[in-house]
């Protein structure tokens, strides 16, 4: 048998080919997927405002639970272990999710705002885009000119299936009571600049998409009331969702060579859904 490798020339994808007989026959494509995890844990002591509340069952209680429930003898179980699991008690906002129209208001361009359960799947699978902020002050807005240059850096011009995830590194102090304090925030220009492209979606990898509370507080004490979560306010005007508490958007080996997807959970009517967001890189192996 005679094997040969074509290289089909798009992003670095090779088809392994061989010849049985006189006939040319596609054996496997050589690409390797990896998938990277970019959300943070739903966990107990979460160093966050609203932290859940984890109660585990282990196997043992897991046996006199569904014992109770089957009217079966827990000893009878294998070992009188039966199923694990666990009852979560937590808000809609907690550990990494997708914010929903609704979130922001109850009308969005004068109609009502979508709820989680029914914003388009597509709106969060798509084309990823990082954008490196990890230079500005912890508390300081992301300007335009800040976007537009971080474009300018990876080369890249905005389209509407870009899923545009902003970097500002806070996800490194998880767990510490720096978290919130550390993170830089997109201001309305900035977010006005970036969904006028028609980009749905906008990441971030800390607690919120704008400043950190203390920051938006101080300004609203000198009288700023503006400064309250603008871009989650430009939400009721321009119809987009926000995936909250990213991590790990250093891993992610090129700023534009990913696909990004952040499918939230179908919660009815809510305002926010959980979500697993990963980045899935193709590579040659
Ligand atoms: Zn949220």
């Amino acid at each position: 048998m005679t094997w040969f490798i074509w290289h089909l020339g798009c992003r670095g994808r090779y088809t392994v080919y061989c010849i049985c007989g006189s006939e040319w026959r596609e054996i496997r494509v050589a690409n390797q997927r990896r998938i990277i995890d970019l959300s943070l844990p739903l966990e107990n002591y979460a160093t966050e405002p609203y932290p859940p509340t984890i109660t585990y069952f282990d196997h043992r209680a897991g046996a006199r639970r569904l014992g109770e429930l089957a009217k079966v003898d827990p000893s009878d179980f294998p070992e009188g272990m039966a199923l694990a699991s666990e009852a979560v008690q937590t808000g809609t906002h907690s550990g990494t999710h997708v914010d929903a129209p609704w979130h922001y208001g109850p009308l969005c361009e004068g109609r009502p705002s979508l709820t989680i359960d029914n914003v388009p799947l597509e709106w969060l699978f798509g084309h990823g885009v990082v954008l490196d902020f990890r230079h500005k002050e912890p508390g300081a807005e992301i300007t335009e000119r800040d976007v537009k240059e971080a474009l300018s850096k990876i080369g890249h011009e905005l389209s509407a299936d870009d899923k545009v995830l902003i970097q500002t590194g806070a996800d490194k102090y998880w767990g510490t009571r720096h978290y919130l304090p550390k993170q830089s925030g997109l201001g309305v220009e900035a977010t006005a600049f970036i969904l006028q492209w028609g980009v749905k979606a906008i990441g971030i990898d800390a607690w919120g998409v704008d400043r950190p509370v203390a920051k938006m507080a101080e300004s609203y004490g000198k009288g700023d009331l503006s400064a309250l979560w603008p871009s989650h306010f430009y939400g009721r005007s321009k119809e987009y969702v926000q995936i909250e508490k990213l991590a790990n958007l250093d891993m992610i080996p090129s700023p534009t060579e990913f696909v990004f997807s952040a499918l939230p959970v179908k919660i009815d009517k809510a305002s926010a859904g959980w979500c697993r967001a990963v980045a899935i890189i193709e590579e040659e192996t």
